[in-house]
Protein backbone atom coordinates (compact mmCIF):
# COMPACT_ATOMS: atom_id res chain seq x y z
CA UNK A 1 0.00 0.00 0.00
CA UNK A 2 1.11 3.46 -1.05
CA UNK A 3 1.53 6.30 1.34
CA UNK A 4 -1.30 7.93 -0.82
CA UNK A 5 -3.82 5.02 -0.54
CA UNK A 6 -4.69 5.31 2.97
CA UNK A 7 -4.37 8.48 5.30
CA UNK A 8 -3.13 6.82 8.03
CA UNK A 9 -0.36 5.73 6.61
CA UNK A 10 0.55 9.15 6.05
CA UNK A 11 0.29 10.92 8.75
CA UNK A 12 3.18 8.46 10.32
CA UNK A 13 5.10 11.72 9.62
CA UNK A 14 3.06 14.22 10.22
CA UNK A 15 4.05 17.46 11.97
CA UNK A 16 2.02 18.36 14.88
CA UNK A 17 -0.11 21.21 13.36
CA UNK A 18 -1.14 18.28 11.15
CA UNK A 19 -1.88 15.98 13.95
CA UNK A 20 -3.66 19.10 16.30
CA UNK A 21 -5.90 19.54 12.40
CA UNK A 22 -6.68 16.11 12.57
CA UNK A 23 -7.84 15.67 15.98
CA UNK A 24 -10.32 19.12 15.71
CA UNK A 25 -12.65 17.50 12.39
CA UNK A 26 -12.44 14.20 14.68
CA UNK A 27 -13.65 16.09 17.62
CA UNK A 28 -16.47 18.04 15.99
CA UNK A 29 -17.81 14.80 14.25
CA UNK A 30 -17.98 13.09 17.34
CA UNK A 31 -19.67 15.86 18.37
CA UNK A 32 -22.17 15.45 15.74
CA UNK A 33 -22.08 12.37 16.73
CA UNK A 34 -22.85 12.24 20.10
CA UNK A 35 -25.60 15.35 20.27
CA UNK A 36 -28.50 13.32 20.08
CA UNK A 37 -27.02 9.98 22.59
CA UNK A 38 -29.35 9.94 25.83
CA UNK A 39 -26.42 8.64 28.15
CA UNK A 40 -23.85 11.19 26.90
CA UNK A 41 -25.84 14.14 27.06
CA UNK A 42 -26.43 13.32 30.82
CA UNK A 43 -23.08 12.78 31.35
CA UNK A 44 -21.87 15.85 29.63
CA UNK A 45 -24.86 17.93 31.21
CA UNK A 46 -23.10 17.14 35.24
CA UNK A 47 -20.53 19.59 34.11
CA UNK A 48 -22.79 22.29 32.05
CA UNK A 49 -21.47 20.64 28.64
CA UNK A 50 -22.93 19.13 25.63
CA UNK A 51 -22.00 17.16 22.89
CA UNK A 52 -22.01 20.23 20.64
CA UNK A 53 -19.35 21.58 22.49
CA UNK A 54 -16.78 19.21 21.14
CA UNK A 55 -17.15 21.40 17.46
CA UNK A 56 -14.68 23.93 19.25
CA UNK A 57 -11.08 22.08 20.95
CA UNK A 58 -11.00 25.13 23.15
CA UNK A 59 -13.95 23.33 24.84
CA UNK A 60 -12.31 20.04 25.69
CA UNK A 61 -10.82 21.60 29.29
CA UNK A 62 -14.06 21.86 30.35
CA UNK A 63 -15.87 18.53 29.47
CA UNK A 64 -16.04 16.02 32.26
CA UNK A 65 -13.96 13.44 33.02
CA UNK A 66 -15.15 9.81 32.28
CA UNK A 67 -14.55 7.42 35.69
CA UNK A 68 -15.15 3.69 35.98
CA UNK A 69 -17.94 4.86 38.30
CA UNK A 70 -19.49 6.74 35.35
CA UNK A 71 -19.21 3.05 33.32
CA UNK A 72 -20.41 1.06 36.56
CA UNK A 73 -23.41 3.16 37.04
CA UNK A 74 -24.63 2.52 33.31
CA UNK A 75 -24.47 -1.54 33.68
CA UNK A 76 -24.55 -3.79 31.36
CA UNK A 77 -23.65 -1.97 28.23
CA UNK A 78 -22.63 1.72 29.34
CA UNK A 79 -22.09 4.65 26.57
CA UNK A 80 -22.95 2.17 23.81
CA UNK A 81 -23.15 4.04 20.68
CA UNK A 82 -23.84 1.31 17.81
CA UNK A 83 -26.64 -0.73 18.01
CA UNK A 84 -25.46 -4.35 19.68
CA UNK A 85 -26.47 -5.99 16.25
CA UNK A 86 -23.53 -4.03 14.53
CA UNK A 87 -20.95 -5.18 17.75
CA UNK A 88 -18.69 -7.68 16.38
CA UNK A 89 -17.30 -8.46 19.64
CA UNK A 90 -16.74 -7.35 23.13
CA UNK A 91 -13.24 -6.55 25.43
CA UNK A 92 -13.22 -6.25 29.08
CA UNK A 93 -10.57 -4.77 31.54
CA UNK A 94 -9.21 -7.42 33.86
CA UNK A 95 -11.57 -5.98 37.06
CA UNK A 96 -9.29 -7.00 39.64
CA UNK A 97 -12.04 -5.86 41.97
CA UNK A 98 -15.65 -5.52 40.88
CA UNK A 99 -17.47 -6.65 37.58
CA UNK A 100 -15.30 -6.08 34.20
CA UNK A 101 -16.71 -3.21 32.09
CA UNK A 102 -17.39 -4.46 28.42
CA UNK A 103 -16.40 -2.26 25.47
CA UNK A 104 -18.15 -2.87 22.45
CA UNK A 105 -16.00 -2.70 19.21
CA UNK A 106 -18.25 -2.79 15.67
CA UNK A 107 -16.31 -4.64 12.37
CA UNK A 108 -15.02 -1.24 11.29
CA UNK A 109 -13.93 -0.40 15.49
CA UNK A 110 -11.77 -3.81 15.13
CA UNK A 111 -10.93 -4.77 11.65
CA UNK A 112 -9.69 -1.08 9.97
CA UNK A 113 -9.26 1.31 13.01
CA UNK A 114 -7.35 -1.34 15.53
CA UNK A 115 -5.82 -2.43 12.84
CA UNK A 116 -4.25 0.84 11.41
CA UNK A 117 -3.20 1.82 15.30
CA UNK A 118 -1.22 -1.58 15.75
CA UNK A 119 0.20 -1.13 11.91
CA UNK A 120 1.47 1.90 12.89
CA UNK A 121 3.33 0.43 15.67
CA UNK A 122 4.87 -2.33 14.03
CA UNK A 123 6.05 -0.02 10.90
CA UNK A 124 7.58 2.28 13.93
CA UNK A 125 9.56 -0.84 15.72
CA UNK A 126 10.39 -2.33 12.29
CA UNK A 127 8.38 -5.31 12.44
CA UNK A 128 7.79 -6.57 8.43
CA UNK A 129 5.01 -8.85 6.80
CA UNK A 130 8.15 -11.54 6.69
CA UNK A 131 8.64 -11.69 10.45
CA UNK A 132 7.14 -15.01 12.31
CA UNK A 133 5.88 -13.91 15.35
CA UNK A 134 5.31 -15.63 18.62
CA UNK A 135 2.04 -13.92 20.34
CA UNK A 136 2.45 -14.19 23.59
CA UNK A 137 -0.76 -11.85 25.19
CA UNK A 138 -3.08 -13.37 26.50
CA UNK A 139 -6.94 -14.58 25.21
CA UNK A 140 -10.50 -14.30 25.85
CA UNK A 141 -12.45 -10.70 26.91
CA UNK A 142 -8.78 -8.97 27.70
CA UNK A 143 -7.90 -7.22 24.21
CA UNK A 144 -4.16 -7.98 24.26
CA UNK A 145 -4.11 -11.49 22.27
CA UNK A 146 -7.03 -11.10 19.98
CA UNK A 147 -6.05 -7.37 19.11
CA UNK A 148 -2.59 -8.48 17.94
CA UNK A 149 -3.97 -11.84 16.05
CA UNK A 150 -6.02 -9.19 13.78
CA UNK A 151 -3.64 -7.28 13.53
CA UNK A 152 -0.47 -9.63 12.33
CA UNK A 153 -3.40 -11.02 9.77
CA UNK A 154 -3.49 -7.99 8.01
CA UNK A 155 -0.11 -6.74 7.98
CA UNK A 156 0.72 -10.58 6.59
CA UNK A 157 3.06 -11.97 9.62
CA UNK A 158 3.35 -15.00 10.23
CA UNK A 159 1.87 -15.74 13.47
CA UNK A 160 2.23 -18.33 16.49
CA UNK A 161 -1.10 -17.33 18.39
CA UNK A 162 0.09 -19.36 21.59
CA UNK A 163 -0.68 -17.15 24.56
CA UNK A 164 0.91 -16.81 27.66
CA UNK A 165 2.32 -20.51 29.75
CA UNK A 166 3.50 -23.72 27.72
CA UNK A 167 7.55 -22.38 28.95
CA UNK A 168 8.84 -25.06 28.59
CA UNK A 169 8.02 -26.00 24.98
CA UNK A 170 7.77 -22.25 24.29
CA UNK A 171 11.96 -22.46 25.24
CA UNK A 172 12.12 -24.77 22.90
CA UNK A 173 10.26 -23.70 19.92
CA UNK A 174 11.83 -20.30 19.95
CA UNK A 175 15.02 -22.10 19.26
CA UNK A 176 13.43 -24.73 16.52
CA UNK A 177 10.50 -22.50 14.55
CA UNK A 178 13.31 -19.47 14.56
CA UNK A 179 10.39 -17.18 15.66
CA UNK A 180 12.12 -13.47 14.80
CA UNK A 181 9.42 -11.23 16.44
CA UNK A 182 6.88 -11.43 19.69
CA UNK A 183 4.44 -9.92 21.83
CA UNK A 184 4.25 -10.52 25.62
CA UNK A 185 4.88 -9.20 29.22
CA UNK A 186 8.21 -8.83 30.30
CA UNK A 187 7.93 -10.60 33.20
CA UNK A 188 6.95 -13.68 30.81
CA UNK A 189 10.20 -13.10 29.19
CA UNK A 190 12.35 -13.81 32.03
CA UNK A 191 10.53 -17.11 32.79
CA UNK A 192 11.31 -18.25 29.29
CA UNK A 193 15.05 -17.54 29.61
CA UNK A 194 14.86 -19.65 32.87
CA UNK A 195 13.10 -22.10 31.00
CA UNK A 196 15.71 -22.41 27.92
CA UNK A 197 18.75 -21.71 31.04
CA UNK A 198 17.51 -25.41 32.43
CA UNK A 199 17.07 -27.19 29.03
CA UNK A 200 20.36 -26.26 27.82
CA UNK A 201 19.01 -23.57 25.45
CA UNK A 202 20.99 -20.28 25.06
CA UNK A 203 19.07 -17.78 23.83
CA UNK A 204 21.23 -15.28 23.07
CA UNK A 205 22.57 -18.16 20.00
CA UNK A 206 19.85 -20.79 19.85
CA UNK A 207 16.92 -18.02 19.32
CA UNK A 208 16.39 -15.67 16.36
CA UNK A 209 13.91 -12.85 17.94
CA UNK A 210 15.28 -9.47 16.94
CA UNK A 211 12.46 -7.57 18.17
CA UNK A 212 9.83 -7.55 20.43
CA UNK A 213 6.36 -5.63 21.87
CA UNK A 214 6.76 -5.58 25.37
CA UNK A 215 3.51 -4.30 27.81
CA UNK A 216 0.72 -5.65 29.96
CA UNK A 217 3.21 -4.68 32.87
CA UNK A 218 6.04 -1.90 33.18
CA UNK A 219 8.80 -3.04 34.64
CA UNK A 220 11.70 -0.68 35.35
CA UNK A 221 14.49 -0.04 32.42
CA UNK A 222 17.52 -1.29 34.29
CA UNK A 223 15.38 -4.94 34.15
CA UNK A 224 14.50 -4.25 30.10
CA UNK A 225 18.70 -4.02 30.11
CA UNK A 226 19.14 -7.22 31.69
CA UNK A 227 17.04 -8.91 29.55
CA UNK A 228 17.98 -8.02 26.17
CA UNK A 229 21.60 -8.74 27.29
CA UNK A 230 20.77 -11.65 27.60
CA UNK A 231 18.96 -12.23 24.07
CA UNK A 232 20.62 -12.50 20.58
CA UNK A 233 22.68 -9.45 19.58
CA UNK A 234 20.64 -6.55 18.28
CA UNK A 235 17.36 -7.43 19.30
CA UNK A 236 14.94 -4.73 20.99
CA UNK A 237 12.91 -4.87 23.54
CA UNK A 238 10.24 -2.38 22.57
CA UNK A 239 8.13 -0.70 25.71
CA UNK A 240 4.35 -0.65 24.10
CA UNK A 241 1.57 0.85 26.20
CA UNK A 242 -2.41 0.84 25.89
CA UNK A 243 -5.58 0.23 27.66
CA UNK A 244 -8.66 -1.55 26.40
CA UNK A 245 -10.59 2.31 26.77
CA UNK A 246 -8.65 3.48 24.24
CA UNK A 247 -9.15 0.81 22.34
CA UNK A 248 -6.17 -1.84 22.49
CA UNK A 249 -2.79 -1.77 23.13
CA UNK A 250 -2.27 1.01 20.93
CA UNK A 251 -1.29 4.08 22.94
CA UNK A 252 2.82 4.59 22.88
CA UNK A 253 5.67 2.39 21.78
CA UNK A 254 9.43 3.30 21.82
CA UNK A 255 11.15 3.66 18.77
CA UNK A 256 14.75 3.00 17.59
CA UNK A 257 16.08 5.99 18.56
CA UNK A 258 13.96 7.15 22.05
CA UNK A 259 14.46 2.88 22.97
CA UNK A 260 17.52 3.98 24.29
CA UNK A 261 16.41 6.87 26.79
CA UNK A 262 13.04 4.49 27.22
CA UNK A 263 10.45 7.08 25.88
CA UNK A 264 7.88 6.36 23.67
CA UNK A 265 5.85 8.00 21.02
CA UNK A 266 1.88 8.79 21.71
CA UNK A 267 2.10 7.21 18.04
CA UNK A 268 -1.68 7.07 17.40
CA UNK A 269 -2.36 10.46 18.56
CA UNK A 270 -4.44 11.46 15.57
CA UNK A 271 -6.90 8.40 16.41
CA UNK A 272 -6.93 8.93 19.88
CA UNK A 273 -6.22 12.17 21.33
CA UNK A 274 -3.84 11.67 24.60
CA UNK A 275 -3.71 14.28 27.54
CA UNK A 276 -0.90 14.32 29.89
CA UNK A 277 -2.76 16.06 32.98
CA UNK A 278 -2.27 16.60 36.37
CA UNK A 279 -4.10 14.36 38.43
CA UNK A 280 -5.30 16.95 41.30
CA UNK A 281 -5.41 20.54 39.06
CA UNK A 282 -6.41 18.32 35.33
CA UNK A 283 -4.42 21.19 33.82
CA UNK A 284 -1.36 19.73 30.97
CA UNK A 285 1.92 19.32 32.85
CA UNK A 286 5.06 21.13 30.91
CA UNK A 287 7.64 19.09 29.35
CA UNK A 288 9.11 17.20 32.20
CA UNK A 289 6.80 16.96 34.56
CA UNK A 290 4.67 14.07 35.70
CA UNK A 291 1.15 13.26 34.90
CA UNK A 292 -1.97 11.36 34.29
CA UNK A 293 -3.08 9.49 30.79
CA UNK A 294 -6.32 10.81 29.90
CA UNK A 295 -7.77 9.58 26.85
CA UNK A 296 -10.32 10.53 24.15
CA UNK A 297 -11.09 7.76 21.24
CA UNK A 298 -11.69 9.59 18.22
CA UNK A 299 -12.54 7.10 15.31
CA UNK A 300 -14.14 4.19 17.50
CA UNK A 301 -17.78 3.79 16.51
CA UNK A 302 -18.81 2.03 19.78
CA UNK A 303 -18.13 1.84 23.51
CA UNK A 304 -15.78 5.75 22.67
CA UNK A 305 -14.56 7.19 25.79
CA UNK A 306 -14.33 10.70 26.12
CA UNK A 307 -11.44 11.98 29.05
CA UNK A 308 -11.21 8.50 30.44
CA UNK A 309 -8.77 8.85 33.44
CA UNK A 310 -6.57 5.94 32.90
CA UNK A 311 -4.95 6.94 36.53
CA UNK A 312 -1.74 5.41 34.74
CA UNK A 313 1.29 8.14 35.87
CA UNK A 314 4.04 9.05 33.40
CA UNK A 315 6.91 11.61 32.68
CA UNK A 316 6.01 13.87 29.35
CA UNK A 317 9.85 13.49 27.82
CA UNK A 318 11.73 17.26 28.40
CA UNK A 319 11.59 17.05 24.78
CA UNK A 320 8.08 15.82 23.40
CA UNK A 321 9.01 16.94 20.07
CA UNK A 322 12.47 15.97 18.71
CA UNK A 323 13.01 12.78 17.94
CA UNK A 324 15.51 11.70 15.59
CA UNK A 325 12.85 9.67 13.75
CA UNK A 326 10.82 12.36 12.58
CA UNK A 327 8.13 11.55 14.54
CA UNK A 328 7.42 14.76 15.88
CA UNK A 329 3.41 14.98 15.34
CA UNK A 330 3.13 12.56 18.17
CA UNK A 331 5.10 13.83 21.80
CA UNK A 332 7.45 11.26 23.69
CA UNK A 333 6.30 10.03 26.97
CA UNK A 334 8.35 7.94 29.30
CA UNK A 335 7.63 4.10 31.14
CA UNK A 336 4.62 4.25 33.21
CA UNK A 337 5.67 5.33 36.70
CA UNK A 338 2.99 3.82 38.66
CA UNK A 339 -1.16 4.41 39.57
CA UNK A 340 -2.61 7.37 40.95
CA UNK A 341 -3.93 5.19 43.12
CA UNK A 342 -1.11 2.64 43.62
CA UNK A 343 0.95 5.36 46.01
CA UNK A 344 1.67 4.37 49.38
CA UNK A 345 2.20 7.26 51.44
CA UNK A 346 4.57 6.36 54.00
CA UNK A 347 4.91 8.60 57.42
CA UNK A 348 4.50 11.17 55.31
CA UNK A 349 6.65 10.22 52.15
CA UNK A 350 4.98 9.69 49.03
CA UNK A 351 6.14 6.54 47.02
CA UNK A 352 5.07 4.66 44.26
CA UNK A 353 6.43 1.04 43.85
CA UNK A 354 8.06 1.52 40.60
CA UNK A 355 10.51 4.40 42.38
CA UNK A 356 11.16 1.23 44.50
CA UNK A 357 11.66 -1.30 41.96
CA UNK A 358 14.05 1.18 39.60
CA UNK A 359 16.36 1.36 43.08
CA UNK A 360 16.32 -2.34 43.75
CA UNK A 361 16.85 -3.41 39.36
CA UNK A 362 19.97 -0.57 40.04
CA UNK A 363 22.28 -2.65 42.98
CA UNK A 364 23.71 -4.96 41.59
CA UNK A 365 23.21 -9.02 43.11
CA UNK A 366 19.64 -8.45 43.41
CA UNK A 367 17.36 -10.28 40.99
CA UNK A 368 15.37 -7.72 39.04
CA UNK A 369 12.13 -9.86 38.45
CA UNK A 370 11.22 -10.89 42.22
CA UNK A 371 10.69 -8.34 44.77
CA UNK A 372 7.80 -7.21 47.27
CA UNK A 373 6.37 -4.84 49.52
CA UNK A 374 4.46 -6.10 52.34
CA UNK A 375 2.08 -3.56 54.07
CA UNK A 376 0.24 -4.83 57.67
CA UNK A 377 -2.14 -2.04 57.09
CA UNK A 378 -5.00 -0.76 54.68
CA UNK A 379 -4.68 2.63 56.45
CA UNK A 380 -4.33 5.39 53.47
CA UNK A 381 -1.22 6.81 55.32
CA UNK A 382 1.28 3.18 56.62
CA UNK A 383 3.40 3.90 59.94
CA UNK A 384 5.68 0.75 58.60
CA UNK A 385 6.49 -0.93 54.93
CA UNK A 386 8.86 -3.84 54.50
CA UNK A 387 10.80 -4.38 50.87
CA UNK A 388 11.66 -8.15 50.40
CA UNK A 389 13.92 -8.62 47.95
CA UNK A 390 16.32 -11.51 46.82
CA UNK A 391 19.97 -12.13 46.14
CA UNK A 392 21.44 -14.15 42.74
CA UNK A 393 22.45 -16.90 44.02
CA UNK A 394 26.60 -16.84 43.73
CA UNK A 395 26.81 -13.13 43.97
CA UNK A 396 29.76 -11.68 45.21
CA UNK A 397 27.59 -9.57 47.99
CA UNK A 398 26.12 -11.29 51.38
CA UNK A 399 22.17 -10.81 52.23
CA UNK A 400 22.94 -8.58 54.87
CA UNK A 401 25.24 -6.12 52.47
CA UNK A 402 22.46 -5.95 49.78
CA UNK A 403 20.03 -4.88 52.27
CA UNK A 404 22.17 -2.04 53.98
CA UNK A 405 22.33 -0.95 50.22
CA UNK A 406 18.66 -0.70 49.29
CA UNK A 407 17.91 0.40 52.39
CA UNK A 408 20.54 3.27 52.16
CA UNK A 409 19.05 4.22 48.83
CA UNK A 410 15.71 3.76 49.72
CA UNK A 411 16.54 6.47 52.16
CA UNK A 412 19.14 8.65 50.35
CA UNK A 413 16.63 9.03 47.05
CA UNK A 414 13.08 8.56 47.99
CA UNK A 415 13.47 9.58 52.06
CA UNK A 416 11.46 6.43 52.70
CA UNK A 417 12.81 4.71 55.78
CA UNK A 418 12.08 0.95 55.83
CA UNK A 419 12.99 -2.60 56.40
CA UNK A 420 14.69 -4.16 53.77
CA UNK A 421 14.79 -8.06 53.95
CA UNK A 422 16.76 -9.91 51.78
CA UNK A 423 16.05 -13.73 50.92
CA UNK A 424 17.87 -16.02 49.11
CA UNK A 425 17.37 -16.45 45.32
CA UNK A 426 13.96 -18.37 44.40
CA UNK A 427 12.21 -17.54 47.86
CA UNK A 428 9.86 -14.37 46.59
CA UNK A 429 6.91 -15.42 44.46
CA UNK A 430 6.79 -15.00 40.37
CA UNK A 431 4.37 -13.88 37.85
CA UNK A 432 3.79 -14.65 34.40
CA UNK A 433 1.87 -11.10 33.81
CA UNK A 434 0.50 -8.31 36.07
CA UNK A 435 3.03 -8.75 39.47
CA UNK A 436 0.96 -7.71 42.28
CA UNK A 437 4.14 -5.77 43.94
CA UNK A 438 2.13 -4.24 47.12
CA UNK A 439 1.16 -7.48 49.28
CA UNK A 440 -1.47 -7.30 52.98
CA UNK A 441 0.45 -9.17 55.70
CA UNK A 442 -1.84 -10.26 58.74
CA UNK A 443 -0.04 -8.20 61.28
CA UNK A 444 2.38 -11.23 63.18
CA UNK A 445 0.99 -12.68 66.08
CA UNK A 446 2.16 -11.80 69.33
ZN1 LIG B 1 11.15 8.43 17.47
Amino acid sequence: MNRNECPHLALDFADRETVIATQNVKLAAMGQRLKNHPEWKEHLKTAGATPLDLMNRDNLAHIPTLQKSDLRARYPYPMLTAPIRDVARFCATSGTTGLPVLFGFTKHDWEVTLVRQLTRIFRTVGMTADDLVYQGYGYGLWIGGSSMDEAFRHYGMTNFPVGPGRGELMATWLKDHKYTATTMSPLWLSTLIGHARKAGINPKTDWALRVGLFGGQSVSTAFRNELEAQMPPGFKAHNIYGTTEAGGPILSISCDHSHASDEMHLINDDTVLTEILDPVTLKPVSPGEVGEVVVTTLDKEASPVLRWRTHDLVRLSKNPYSCACGRNGYPLIGRIIGRSDDMLKVRGVMVYPSQIEEIIAGVKGTTKEAWQIYVDSQEKELGQIEVAIERIAGAAASVADLEQEVQGQLKSRLGLTCTVVCHEEGALPRYEAKATRVLMRPPKSK
